[in-house]
């Protein structure tokens, strides 16, 4: 077989076979293909697509390049749940402990941030003593015991997703909706979860802009999902606007804590709700309705914020700081941005604003680049709010005095005002099973 004729085949709209993709990728992990090729047959996918058959084969591969995650030895349903990635997404903080709270198994890795949107590992690092690398066995009996485990992606799990990307990135391919598909799958399926929820983000702060795009997507992941006999329900969310009020590691945690406490902002609150009724859904084979009234009175009763304390304590975390959120430490510059003008709030380009958190120092550039756990910022109007001139848009948190001014004038740059009432943004655009 040659790299070549598979080139070819798909430059030219063939479909390529199993042994063809196993080929490739087992060929490009082991460093027997050169990027250059590998970088011409992800143009061609990028042009020509991948089919149903095509799609989960690869995924299925890619999954099988490296650790297989076994959790077996976990008594249960485990699910797990995955978000393409969004500025404020703290969910996951909100969800996992819903979900471990009605008796769900959440063995749960997620990944480090960069660039504009943050990742769940960091915020979990803010907690003072937390660990996120724990031991196989520690992570395994955790869940067993408390339901709930929240650590860092560690071992060999999908080279071929990390080679595959980082090509993907310098060669304008990554947004193409089957390679996005197979890479967050194939990291899925390697993670060992019995049921999958995807929260799949649209809008200015997300990778899929357009609905048709983001249900192209969502379909072709419950579908590869139901293939791998992994049952996976997918919501199509909004990120036309930051969700919740806090963007920055500390103060997404914050945040989720409110929500935990009955408090919180009311759109993220919602859309937890319903992201913790899907997995609950799955891992209790129950119907929607049942599962979100469930959700609901673990949230009013306390249990899942509770849930959130005995893992925070499992992994050595300081719990008097989830009690007292006010021990996390602050920035030292808080400054406020004002509004130019009066008028209605009518877009905010979400993907700027989080481009503003990172210059705040709430993100990473580069992998090496060192993350300050206190800077970010607070959203205190929204799309569809009318401000006057002059009043408080935001709060911005650093320790940078020297980017103060340029951040301020990109997060006003990241607006769009009207004279005219804008509807409130949907939330939830559609649930896919
Ligand atoms: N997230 C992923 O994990 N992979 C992609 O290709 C895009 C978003």
């Amino acid at each position: 077989m040659r790299m070549y004729d598979i080139i070819e085949k798909k430059r030219d709209g063939g479909k390529l076979s199993q042994e063809e993709i196993a080929f490739w990728i087992d060929g490009y992990v082991k460093g027997e293909i050169p990027d250059y090729q590998v970088s011409s047959l992800l143009m061609a996918i990028f042009f020509r697509g991948l089919d149903d058959e095509e799609l989960t084969n690869l995924t299925l591969i890619m999954a099988h390049s490296g650790d297989m995650v076994d959790l077996s030895e976990i008594n249960g349903i485990k699910v797990d749940k995955h978000s393409t990635g969004g500025v404020g997404d703290k969910t996951t903080f909100i969800v996992a402990p819903i979900v471990a709270a009605l008796g769900g198994k959440v063995a749960k890795m997620s990944g480090k941030g960069l660039g504009f949107t943050g990742g769940t590992a960091d915020k979990l690092e803010s907690i003072p003593g937390y660990r996120i690398n724990i031991p196989k066995e520690d992570f395994i009996r955790q869940v067993n015991e408390i339901g709930i485990s929240l650590i860092s992606q560690s071992g060999n799990l999908t080279p071929a997703d990390k080679k595959l990307y980082a090509l993907r990135d310098v060669t304008a391919t990554v947004e193409s909706i089957p390679l996005i598909a197979s890479s967050i799958m194939s990291k899925k399926i390697a993670s060992g979860a019995d049921k999958i929820v995807l929260d799949v983000k649209l809008g200015s702060g997300a990778f899929m802009k357009m609905i048709e795009d983001a249900k192209c997507l969502a379909e072709k992941m419950v579908n590869i999902g139901r293939l791998a006999q992994k049952e996976t329900i997918a919501l199509i969310t909004n990120m036309d606007v930051p969700l919740g009020e806090n963007v920055g590691n500390s103060l997404e945690v914050i945040e989720a804590i409110e929500v935990l406490k009955g408090r919180g902002p009311k759109d993220l609150l919602e859309v937890s709700i319903e992201l913790a009724t899907a997995m609950v859904m799955l891992s209790k084979q129950i119907s929607q309705e049942e599962a979100r009234e469930l959700v609901k009175t673990v949230i009013v009763n306390g249990e899942a914020f509770e849930k959130l304390r005995q893992v925070v304590r499992a992994q050595g975390g300081d719990v008097s700081w989830i009690d007292d959120t006010s021990r996390f430490p602050e920035a030292k510059y808080k400054v406020e941005v004002r509004a130019p003008q009066a008028g209605y709030i009518c877009g905010m380009n979400t993907e700027e604003i989080g481009k503003v958190a990172c210059t705040l120092g709430a993100g990473r550039e580069t992998k090496e680049d060192q993350i300050d756990y206190s800077a970010g910022l607070k959203i205190l109007k929204k799309t569809s709010d009318f401000v006057n001139q002059d009043e408080v848009l935001a709060i911005l948190y650093t320790n940078k005095e020297e980017i103060i001014e340029e951040a301020k004038q990109k997060y006003i740059q990241a607006l769009a005002f009207s004279e005219n009432g804008v509807e409130k943004p949907k939330l939830i655009y559609e649930i896919i099973k």
